[in-house]
C-alpha cells in the first residue's frame, strides 16, 4: 500500500511546481543540447535512407519479444514477481480473453449508452441481451477504431492488455511502445493509474508517464546497442525531445527567463505531427482555436511534458537508479 505523503508527493501539480524552478533551467538546456545533437544525426540518417526501423513484428514475434522486453524493464525497475499482461494489436472484431473477464463492465458501460441495453439486463431478456453484446462489440470496435486511426497505443489497467496500434507501427516502434506500456502495467500493479484522479482532483498522469519515458529511454539504448541500430534512439527522441522542448518553453516564458531559440529549432515528427493534428482540430471547430490560441500564448507544458522532463531531470542528476527508486516508494 502507498502512504498517503509518498501519494502528496508524487501528484502531477507537486512535479509541476518541482520542475518550475530557476535552478532546473541550465540542467534542462545541457539535456536539451545534448539530445538535439544525438536527434540532427539520426534525422539525417533517416532522410538519406540509412535508418532501419524493421518490418512490423506479427503477433507471434511481438509476444516472443516482450518476454526479453519485460526481463529488462523489470530489473531495471528492480520488481520481481509481475505477471505479464497481454499484449496484441487492436482487433475490432475480437475480443480478448481477459475481456470476457470483464463482460459485466461491458454491459454496464453499454447500458450507460443504451436504455435498451438496461432493459436486457433487469429483464433478463435474451434477445436483449445479445443486443446489448451486440452493441457493446460495436461501442468498443467504435472506440478501438478511433485509437488505430489517431495511432494510438495504450494500456488498460482493467483488461491488464497492451493494445498496439498497427498504423505506422514498425519492430523499433513496437519494442520501445511495449516497454512504455508495460511501465504503466507495473505502476497500474502497484496502485498508481496512469490519470488516477483522487478525492482532491489531483492526478498521478506525470509521475506515470515520466518513469514510462525513462525506461522507453533505457530500452532504446539497450536494443540499440544489442542490434547495433539507432533506429530505437530516433523513435524514442521523437517523442522525448518534444515534451523536454515544450517544457523548457514554458518554464522559460512562466520565470521570465530568456529562452535560448536554438535549443527550439529543431523539429521532431511528433512536433510535425502535433502540429497537422491541431491544424485539423482547428478547421473543424472554432471553439477549439480560442482554446489552442490560449495554450500557444501560456505556452502551457502538459503533464506528459512535465513527467518526462521531472525524471530526465533527476537522471541527469543521480543517475538512472531514480526510477527503480521512484518504484519502490510506491510499496
Ligand atoms: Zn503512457
Amino acid at each position: 500500500m502507498i502512504n498517503q505523503e509518498t501519494l502528496e508527493q508524487i501528484e502531477d501539480c507537486k512535479l509541476k511546481s518541482e520542475v518550475l524552478k530557476k535552478e532546473n533551467i541550465p540542467i534542462l538546456e545541457e539535456i536539451l543540447n545534448k539530445e538535439i545533437e544525438e536527434y540532427k544525426k539520426l534525422k539525417r540518417l533517416n532522410e538519406e535512407g540509412k535508418l532501419n526501423f524493421g518490418k512490423k513484428l506479427k503477433n507471434k514475434e511481438l509476444q516472443k519479444t516482450f518476454v526479453d522486453i519485460k526481463k529488462e524493464v523489470d530489473e531495471f525497475l528492480q520488481v520481481q514477481n509481475i505477471e505479464s499482461p497481454e499484449i496484441g494489436y487492436y482487433n475490432i472484431f475480437q475480443f480478448r480473453k481477459t475481456n470476457l473477464k470483464y463482460a459485466g463492465v461491458y454491459a454496464a458501460l453499454a447500458s450507460i449508452l443504451t436504455p435498451a441495453a438496461y432493459y436486457a439486463i433487469t429483464n433478463f431478456n435474451p434477445i436483449a441481451i445479445f443486443g446489448t453484446i451486440a452493441g457493446t462489440m460495436i461501442a468498443k470496435g467504435i472506440i478501438e477504431y478511433h485509437k488505430e486511426e489517431y495511432n494510438i497505443s495504450t494500456y488498460s489497467p482493467l483488461e491488464e492488455t497492451i493494445d498496439l496500434s498497427k498504423k505506422d507501427a514498425n519492430k523499433t516502434n513496437n519494442i520501445v511502445i511495449s516497454a512504455h506500456e508495460y511501465t504503466h502495467h507495473i505502476l497500474s500493479k502497484k496502485g498508481i493509474l496512469q490519470a488516477t484522479v483522487n478525492t482532491y482532483g489531483t492526478s498521478y498522469e506525470s509521475f506515470s508517464e515520466g518513469i514510462s519515458r525513462g525506461v522507453e529511454r533505457h530500452i532504446s539504448k539497450v536494443w540499440s546497442e544489442k542490434e547495433d541500430n539507432p533506429s530505437y534512439r530516433y523513435n524514442a527522441l521523437n517523442r522525448g525531445l518534444y515534451e523536454l522542448k515544450k517544457t523548457y518553453e514554458w518554464t522559460c516564458h512562466k520565470l521570465g527567463v530568456k529562452r535560448n531559440k536554438a535549443l527550439l529549432k529543431t523539429k521532431t515528427t511528433t512536433d510535425e505531427d502535433v502540429d497537422k493534428a491541431v491544424n485539423v482540430l482547428i478547421k473543424e471547430n472554432m471553439a477549439i482555436e480560442t482554446i489552442i490560441t490560449r495554450l500557444r500564448k501560456t505556452k502551457e507544458a502538459g503533464s506528459y511534458d512535465i513527467g518526462n522532463t521531472y525524471f530526465t531531470i533527476q537522471e541527469a542528476k543521480y543517475g538512472a537508479e531514480i526510477y527503480a527508486q521512484a518504484v519502490k516508494r510506491l510499496e
